[in-house]
């Protein structure tokens, strides 16, 4: 029987300075198939009849296990050499919400941040409590070791340089953020299952080179990460500090549901306002009937969506997201 219910996966991989130029065909077909298999995973939760919830965990778990992405197994290092990941979720139905932040030995924080949304009474855990808490909860613990991947830590060796440069033009001690290049990404999911819930997920491991225990709008109710059934499921990336300041995920929820304003102009809206404060990034969007968005100022944004059809449409650079009919058969 034909299934009539909508059903709707979006995921972003981290917006930036992403050009041609930049991306090497072998590593733009890296991403494709990267971001294809994570919706692949998050789809078949949905077709299976499972919950919002399980498919962006799903998507996401897939994303952050690929060395490619800012999350997870490829988060970028802190200043102190460190893996210092965060991650957020929320389910649409409840306004239940769940978060953790500078953890550096849990294998999946969207793992984490769900079972501090379904399993404690709390909204975000941070460091070593979280980390505890997930132990507890039988999540996999790793050896920090297992997020080193040499391309971050040249990453990081480059920008350390860069700010000594900066600080020998700058007296005082640097406090500024590294380039906005390469140095960031994020991944998240917005998902609509057959039961109309929404939810959304986002996991970064932040920038690169930060220091002082600096926390982005990733694992933030509201800044990086927002569900509601009564208007959209949003997953943000972009210059963490603006998207906190303008509320961004929650901002785009608000004008959907006061203001009623459509979905892309709303994320629109809050990009400009973003970009007003000197920030950019990307926002998707989703909305109980299964229309979606995905919107970036930066240029270009890892992205891709299915739905019903189960034709995956994927997206690096601005313009028209490419149909993907074959779609691999399993996760990685
Ligand atoms: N929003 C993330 C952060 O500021 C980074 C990104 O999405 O590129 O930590």
């Amino acid at each position: 029987m034909a299934d009539t219910l909508p059903i709707r996966l979006v995921i972003h991989g981290g917006a930036g300075a992403i050009t041609r130029s930049r991306l090497t065909v072998e590593r733009e077909q890296a991403y494709t198939q990267a971001l294809a298999q994570s919706l692949a995973a998050g789809y078949a939760v949905l077709e299976a009849g499972g919950s919002s919830v399980d498919a962006v965990i799903a998507a996401i778990g897939v994303m952050e296990d690929s060395p490619l992405f800012n999350a997870g197994r490829g988060a970028v290092f802190s200043h102190a050499g460190r893996n210092e990941l965060e991650a957020s979720i929320m389910e649409g139905s409840t306004l239940m919400a769940g978060a953790v932040a500078a953890v550096t030995t849990i294998r999946n924080p969207i793992r984490a941040a769900h079972a501090v949304m379904t399993k404690s009474a709390h909204v975000m855990l941070i460091g070593e409590g979280a980390e505890a808490f997930a132990a507890e909860q039988g999540l996999e613990i790793v050896d920090p070791s297992y997020f080193y991947t040499q391309y971050r830590w040249d990453q990081l060796q480059k920008a350390i340089a860069k700010e000594h440069v900066l600080r020998d033009h700058d007296a005082g001690p640097t406090t500024s953020l590294p380039d906005r290049d390469e140095k960031r990404g994020t991944v998240g999911a917005v998902a609509l299952d057959r039961y109309g819930n929404l939810a959304a997920g986002t996991s970064t491991g932040g920038l690169t080179n930060k220091r002082f225990g600096r926390v982005g709008d990733s694992p933030l109710i509201g800044a990086g990460t927002y569900a509601d059934n009564r208007s959209i499921a949003v997953s943000a990336t972009g210059t963490g500090e603006m998207f906190i300041r303008t509320l961004a995920a929650f901002n785009t929820a608000a004008q959907v549901r006061l203001q009623h304003a459509p979905i892309a102009e709303a994320a629109d809206n809050v990009l400009a306002e973003i970009a007003a404060i000197g920030g950019d990034g990307g926002l998707i969007v989703l909305d109980a009937t299964g229309n979606y968005a995905m919107r970036f100022n930066t240029s270009g944004m890892y992205r891709g969506a299915i739905g019903n059809d189960g034709i995956a449409r994927l997206g690096i650079f601005p313009g028209a997201e490419t149909p993907v009919t074959c779609l691999p058969a399993s996760a990685p």
